[in-house]
Formats: structure tokens, C-alpha cells, sequence
């Protein structure tokens, strides 16, 4: 098969015959990259050179005996992971020629793994967004078709991997990222259990939700994948300290006797029926595998959206405060004074959506309205976080669509921002609760993708992923591949 066609698990094993090497791999998919991306807009940096520099040692490792977990397998990373030397951007003009100095863990972490870099993948601005247009360097195109967006605000990570660019990418998730880019492009992502990959090095959002994970094509890449990103950091004061399980060992056992959660309370008013439909038909699937399913309540779960347009905001007005044109970020010139500095580096260097976020983080942290909205906030997250609790009493994990609807055309719900929250209805329960979740994809609306959404319990990854390497056993709709990208 070629290469490009293969997942990261393949692809191993071909560098493992010999069948190629990473310099001639990395080589092929750069071209495709070139050939192609015009059309998608993945990339906002292509790193040719030092991708070839990286297989290349890769390839020497690999002669001498010293092969990590990925070694020579080309990846993409979100330009949300500072790396040293490259160019990180955020999706935003704010940081248009910021050089980290330094690597992101999970960069770094993936690096000392023999991973190459083929290079940064466009994303919404400072990760807020559906669909990728809020990124100050234009929006993605999904490869399924051109005029729809392939979600966001990993939307550039996961265009690369349903287009066959990349085998696997990093992406973030604060309310959705990876999850619901990943369904509208029919490629798995996982969301890990907050903590468990460090946030180090990661441009922060909402640091109480953000997560690190990946994009791939197949659960098992997903597994390799965490296997390297997971594990405590010294840097990250959220990190959490518990051992790296093999994520691989498991997965090929039987999902026989599992308990599948259906949520009774998802209000189904905006879920498009046969995304719904396909959904029901996965879980069927699982049924027909050997699962149960058992209806469970999480009583407070519509309240999800609206708890975390309080929490994200108020933690990113907080977060984005330091890009001052001073400390970090765009300066604009000629200042009258530091006040006039700062507003118009703010002004000139942030996009609408982020102004958006700001003001509202502002408001709701202000002195008059703490007490009725950040504070009511938290109380609420807390109740989702003891629905969740409960629910997993009784059931191994929830299952249900992972957005209501598949890829939306591209201005669609641009200047409608309620419209383009509700995309992440059923996917930011799971950050409010700090839980693992996954998307995998589970059929087709009208020639678009459509995913599976799992959510496991704390540290529930294993299962998460051994549920959807099972499926994919049975299914698949993982292989697909968009007819201009074959
Ligand atoms: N779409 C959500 C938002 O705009 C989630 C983004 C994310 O997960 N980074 O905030």
C-alpha cells in the first residue's frame, strides 16, 4: 500500500522490514504536503528541512539499534506546542513571528520517541472556535469537500490526517478541539483525563479544561500515541503523578460483558437525525460485540455550554492578559504611552472572537458579577462532574454523537457565535469533568463523516481505546479516504 495510506501502526512495521526508510517516507509525504495543501490550508509552517534532518537521524538510530516508540514516523503538530526553534503562532497575529526558545513536553517528549516533524497545523485563533475560520491565517478547508469546514479548533491536524499529509497529529482540547474536528473528518481523536498529558509548553486557553491529545486515523495509532505523550511533569502543577500504562496491551481483548451508558437527558433538539441515527447504529455494533447498554441520567448536562462560556472565558481574559506587546505578543508602533501600547497591541493583534472571549471573561470575573456567574459557574461544573460520578457507578462508559450535525459549509455559522458553541454540546461535558473521551468514526451523512463519541471515567483511557480498536475491528469507516486525496 502506499505510504501515505498507512496508519502510524503500519507504517512501524514497515520501517521495522526495512520496506522503506524515514527519510524516504518523510520525503513522500512533504511532496504530498506541497502538492496539496493549497487546497487545505493545513499548514501555517511546512518544516522540510528539519523533518529531513529528523528522519535522517531517525534512520541512523534505527541502523545502530536504538529505536523509540516513533521512531521516523512523520507527524504534525498544533501550533498551539511551543517548538524550540519553530515557528508558533496560536492561529493568531498576536504571536505571526513568535520563536519559542523552548519545546513543549509533549514536543519534546514525542521528539526523544524519534517522531519527525513535518510541521504546524492551522487551528482557530488561541483555540477558540468550531470551525477553524477564526484563525488569522484563513480557514482549513475539510478534505470531504472544500467548501466545508473540517471543525475546530484543531481543524489543521485533523484536515492533515483524513488527507492522508500526515499519519497522526497533536491537537488540544478545551471544550471539543479534538474531538469534533476529528468527526467531521472521519479520523479518531482522544481527549486524555485532564492531567495526564502535561500541559507544559502548550499555549494555555482555559487552563482548568485544556488537554493535550491526538489525531489518527485508527484507535491503535491513538494507543501508541498516548503511550508517549501521558506521564507526570514536574512543570505542569496540574500534571498528575500515576504510572503510564502500556496503552496497547489491552486493546485487542474482547469488549464482551462492557456497559455502555446512553445518556437519557442529551436534549436532542439541534442534533441532525441522522447523525443521531448513525450513532444509535455504532452502538448496535457494540451491542452486537457483546456490550450492554444501560440508559443513565446526567441530569445537569444541557447546562454544559452555557457553565463553560463563563468558565473558558473568565480563565482565558486571565491567561491572554500577559500578550501586552511588552512581555509577549505583536507591538504596535508608534505608542503614545504604555496605555495606548497596550490597547493597540491587544487591538491590532487579536481577532474578534478572541476580543469576544476576553470581554466576557472580563465581566464575569468583574467585582460586580463574580458572585452571580463565576462562582454559579463552578457550582454547576461541580454538579456535571457528580452526575458523571454516578453515572459511571453503573456503566463502563457514555456513548452518543460527537457533534449534532456533520461538516457545515464553510460562513455558515461565522456570525452567529450561539450556533457555533452548541457544535460542542455533547464533547465539553467531558472537560468540565476532567474525563477521557473519544471520537471515532461511525458512518456517513450525505457523503460527510460522523462520529462516535466515548467518555470513559478518570484514567478510563485504556477502555476508551480498547472500545474503539474493537469497533474498527468490526467497522471500516476509519479507511475511508476522501476521493481527492487517495
Ligand atoms: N469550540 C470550543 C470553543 O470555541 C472548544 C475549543 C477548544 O476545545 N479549544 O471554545
Amino acid at each position: 500500500m502506499d505510504m501515505h495510506r498507512q496508519t502510524l501502526t503500519e507504517l512501524c512495521a514497515g520501517l521495522d522490514k526495512g520496506d522503506f526508510t524515514s527519510v524516504e517516507l518523510t520525503q513522500t509525504l512533504l511532496d504530498r504536503v506541497a502538492a496539496q495543501d493549497e487546497k487545505l490550508n493545513a499548514f501555517i509552517t511546512v518544516t522540510s528541512t528539519e523533518a529531513l534532518a529528523a528522519a535522517a537521524s531517525a534512520d541512523k538510530a534505527r541502523a545502530a539499534g536504538n529505536i523509540g516508540a516513533l521512531n521516523g514516523l512523520p507527524i504534525v503538530h498544533k501550533d498551539i506546542f511551543c517548538t524550540e526553534g519553530i515557528k508558533t503562532t496560536c492561529g493568531s497575529k498576536m504571536l505571526d513571528n513568535f520563536i519559542s526558545p523552548y519545546n513543549a513536553t509533549v514536543v519534546q517528549k514525542m521528539a526523544d520517541a524519534g517522531a519527525v516533524i513535518l510541521g504546524k497545523s492551522n487551528m482557530d485563533e488561541f483555540a477558540m472556535g468550531s470551525s477553524n475560520e477564526t484563525s488569522f491565517f484563513g480557514p482549513v478547508r475539510n478534505p470531504w469537500n472544500l467548501e466545508c469546514s473540517p471543525g475546530g479548533s484543531s481543524g489543521g491536524s485533523a484536515a492533515s490526517v483524513a488527507a492522508r499529509l500526515a499519519p497522526a497529529a497533536t491537537g488540544t482540547d478545551t471544550g471539543g478541539s479534538i474531538r469534533q474536528p476529528a468527526a467531521l473528518t472521519g479520523t479518531v481523536g482522544l481527549k486524555p483525563t485532564y492531567g495526564r498529558v502535561s500541559r507544559y509548553g502548550m499555549i494555555a486557553f482555559a487552563s482548568s479544561l485544556d488537554q493535550a491529545g491526538m489525531i489518527t486515523r485508527s484507535a491503535e495509532d491513538a494507543a501508541r500515541m498516548l503511550g508517549v505523550m501521558a506521564g507526570f511533569d514536574e512543570r505542569d502543577s496540574t500534571s498528575i503523578d500515576q504510572a503510564v500504562p502500556d496503552y496497547l496491551a489491552g486493546i485487542g481483548e474482547s469488549i464482551k460483558g462492557l456497559r455502555v451508558g446512553v445518556v437519557r437527558q442529551h436534549s436532542d433538539e439541534g442534533l441532525e437525525e441522522r447523525t443521531g441515527a448513525r450513532a444509535k447504529d455504532a452502538i448496535a455494533v457494540l451491542e452486537s460485540m457483546g456490550a450492554t447498554t444501560v440508559e443513565v441520567d446526567l441530569p445537569n448536562i444541557d447546562l454544559s455550554v452555557p457553565t463553560y462560556y463563563v468558565v473558558a472565558p473568565a480563565e482565558c481574559s486571565s491567561n491572554l492578559s500577559r500578550f501586552d506587546g511588552v512581555r509577549f505578543g505583536h507591538r504596535a508602533e508608534n505608542a503614545e504611552d504604555l496605555l495606548d501600547l497596550y490597547c493597540r497591541s491587544r487591538g491590532e493583534g487579536f481577532g474578534d472572537e478572541v476580543k469576544r472571549r476576553i470581554m466576557t471573561g472580563a465581566y464575569v470575573l468583574s467585582a460586580g458579577y463574580y458572585d452571580a456567574y463565576y462562582i454559579k459557574a463552578q457550582q454547576v461544573r461541580q454538579l456535571i462532574a457528580d452526575d458523571f460520578k454516578k453515572a459511571f457507578a453503573d456503566v463502563d462508559l457514555i456513548a452518543g454523537p460527537t457533534a449534532p450535525s456533520p461538516a457545515f459549509k464553510l460562513g455558515d455559522k461565522v456570525d452567529d457565535p450561539i450556533q457555533m458553541y452548541l457544535n460542542d454540546i455533547y464533547t465539553i461535558g467531558a472537560n468540565l469533568a476532567g474525563l477521557p473521551a473519544m471520537s471515532v468514526p461511525c458512518g456517513f451523512v450525505d457523503d460527510m463523516p460522523v462520529g462516535l463519541h466515548l467518555v470513559g471515567p478518570h484514567f478510563g483511557e485504556e477502555m476508551l481505546l480498547r472500545c474503539g480498536h474493537q469497533y474498527q475491528q468490526e467497522t471500516d469507516w476509519h479507511i475511508a479516504c476522501p476521493e481527492a486525496f487517495k
